[in-house]
């Protein structure tokens, strides 16, 4: 009989299942449309027990009969009171597991026994004992209880390569840990973690609502501190701005009927710029990089001894979070697997190898391995300096991804825009590849610095879209740049059925008058060449020397441009390297 063990995040804000099937990691939807769990648990009116997204949408109003962030509390002994009912946090927790398990078996239409269930590396005994006497209440046997930043580790495949040491920074959304791992010989071992038990993405809120709060006082002299339902909807609109900003320059908050004064009704109309919201967060941003600090002193590292930074919780897609990092390890963090689900695929992994009979996936989730982003005149102190170009999607973000950045015009009265759209890795590359341009005409007429969003979509197809905008007449143009993302072909495909649809696309995409290069082509020859790169250590020194000789005359036909060997070489190497990883 087939029997799966599940994975299990078991978080203090979201928990999610996870489970792999048929060669792939699938996340499970506990509410149909959501992939997390709410780690909410109430009783209604009637007494009818509320697990996530209901408990959840309760608590606001009935806080006094509905729990969240249980996790905190257990391995303690004390009860938790929900009406007139009282229960211990593991009774708590396993209403969620018991959700989750429920939400597998109806997935899979199977009986589910067995889980990998996940604790922070912090966890006492006690924490985790009352763990395991959840699972048991919820029926569920815990073959593994799993450290979270170990499960982040397995989820980023970071096993494969040996004698390592990663840093796994993870933001959710009431907690903030930082751990160091050092991998080696498949084995992952934790060095050192640190962290704020109270410090999460629902400070960046506050920080909103705060913002929000103050606005109310100096514009309309209210506080609405006092009014349930009022600081409800502020709450939410906090989080849904905040959310916003990690792609979108800037956010308006709106809401009508927020509040009343004197029987006169109280519209929110309040606009807040990424720049602005950066300024509010930075404080616990920078205590955040102090923790990180402090996990390298214990574990006896310098920044330099880190080989990668993997980024776990949702609060990681805040922008500011990942360049700050970068400036810290002067490398960009990881970020390619969804960061708020990478613990429970990373659980589910875990399950997989203890069950031990299913390969493991390759690959868990699209990623786009190239970075796009247009040319843009740069200015520094007052003087416009050469055009560079800027990366609005970053190379390794899941798909599908979309971005705004914001660009201003230089001139005053300036009558158009030029957008060129261009797919690179280095802002000083001469060699980044152009993929089309086009421009914006008729703009208002007004001084320089007015605005102009750019917006670019990536989807899973490879799809790019790119629209710009100008922000105060909603004046905007649109392109789409098809196969921005020659995917690796699957092995049956051959290489002559490969090269003839990158020929269809190339043709069909000029006709539009978008592409400007064949840069299908080369796409496909740096994916080559990378792949090359890899399999090197592996072949024959005979296929060595081809590899290596068919990858130098690569780099030169693009130099020259010569597409036409480039298309023969490619399919030289794509030969050899079909033979090598079969
Ligand atoms: P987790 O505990 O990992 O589920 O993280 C939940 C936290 O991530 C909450 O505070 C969310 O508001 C936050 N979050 C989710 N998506 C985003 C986003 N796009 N930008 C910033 N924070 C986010």
């Amino acid at each position: 009989m087939n029997e799966f063990i599940i994975g299990i995040d078991l978080g203090t804000t979201n928990s999610e299942v996870a489970v792999l099937k048929n060669h792939k990691i699938m996340v499970l939807e506990p509410t149909p449309g959501q992939l997390a769990l709410p780690s909410y648990v109430g009783l209604d009116a009637q007494g009818t027990l509320l697990v996530g997204e209901t408990a959840k949408n309760q608590y606001l109003l009935h806080p006094e009969r509905t729990v969240k962030s249980i996790k905190r509390k257990m391995g303690q002994s004390v009860k938790v009171t929900l009406g007139d009912q009282t229960y211990t946090p593991q009774a708590i927790a396993s209403f969620l597991l018991k959700h989750l398990k429920n939400t597998a078996e109806a997935y899979l239409q199977h009986p589910i026994s067995k889980a990998v269930v996940t604790v922070p590396a912090y966890f006492t005994d006690a924490q985790k004992q009352a763990t395991r006497e959840a699972g048991q209440l919820a029926d569920l046997e815990i073959v593994r209880l799993l450290h979270e930043p170990t499960a982040a580790a397995l989820a980023y495949k970071t096993e494969h390569r040996t004698n390592k040491q990663v840093l796994i920074y993870d933001f959710g959304g009431g907690t903030f840990d930082v751990s160091i791992a050092h991998i080696h010989n498949d084995t992952i071992k934790i060095l050192s973690t640190h962290g704020h038990p109270q410090l999460g993405g629902d400070d960046f809120d506050q920080k909103i609502i705060d913002y929000i709060l103050n606005h109310l006082q100096n514009k309309y002299a209210i506080d609405p501190r006092q009014s349930q339902p009022a600081m409800a909807k502020i709450t939410r609109i906090a989080e849904i701005a905040k959310r916003t900003l990690s792609y979108h320059p800037y956010v308006l908050m709106q809401e009508e009927f927020l509040t009343e004064q004197e029987g006169i009704p109280i519209h929110l109309s309040l606009e807040l710029s990424r720049e602005q919201y950066e300024i509010l967060i930075r404080e616990p941003v920078e205590q955040t990089l102090e923790s990180t600090l402090i996990a390298l002193r214990d574990a006896q590292l310098k920044v330099s001894d880190i080989h990668e930074v993997l980024l776990v919780g949702g609060s990681t897609r805040t922008p500011l979070i990942g360049q700050r990092l970068a400036e810290l390890f002067r490398q960009p963090p990881r970020c390619e697997i969804h960061p708020d689900l990478c613990v429970a695929m990373g659980a589910a992994l875990q399950g997989a190898l203890i069950h031990g009979n299913s390969p493991l996936p390759t690959r868990l989730v699209d990623i786009t391995p190239y970075s796009f982003g247009i040319y843009a005149l740069k200015e520094m102190e007052g003087e416009i300096q050469q055009s560079i170009y800027i990366p609005i999607i970053a190379r390794n973000t899941p798909l599908p991804i979309q971005k705004t950045e914001v660009f201003y015009t230089v001139l005053d009265n300036q009558e158009a825009v030029d957008i060129p759209i261009f797919q690179g890795e280095n802002p000083l590359d001469p060699n980044n590849i152009k993929l089309g341009e086009f421009s914006v005409e008729g703009l208002s007429a007004v001084p320089h610095n007015n605005p102009i969003l750019v917006t670019f979509s990536l989807d899973v197809d490879g799809v790019l879209e790119v629209t710009a905008i100008e922000k105060q007449s909603g004046l905007q143009k649109t392109v789409t740049v098809n196969q921005a993302i020659a995917f690796e072909q699957n092995s049956e495909t051959t290489v002559n059925q490969r090269l003839n649809t990158i020929f269809e696309e190339i043709t069909e995409i000029s006709q539009e008058k978008v592409i400007a290069e064949p840069h299908h082509l080369i796409i496909q020859a740096q994916a080559l060449v990378e792949k090359a790169g890899r399999l090197l250590s592996k072949v024959s020194s005979e296929n060595q020397e081809d590899m290596m000789e068919l990858v130098n005359q690569i780099t030169q036909a693009i130099a020259n441009k010569q597409f036409k060997t480039l298309s023969t070489l490619i399919e030289q190497l794509s030969d050899i390297l079909y033979y090598v990883d079969s």
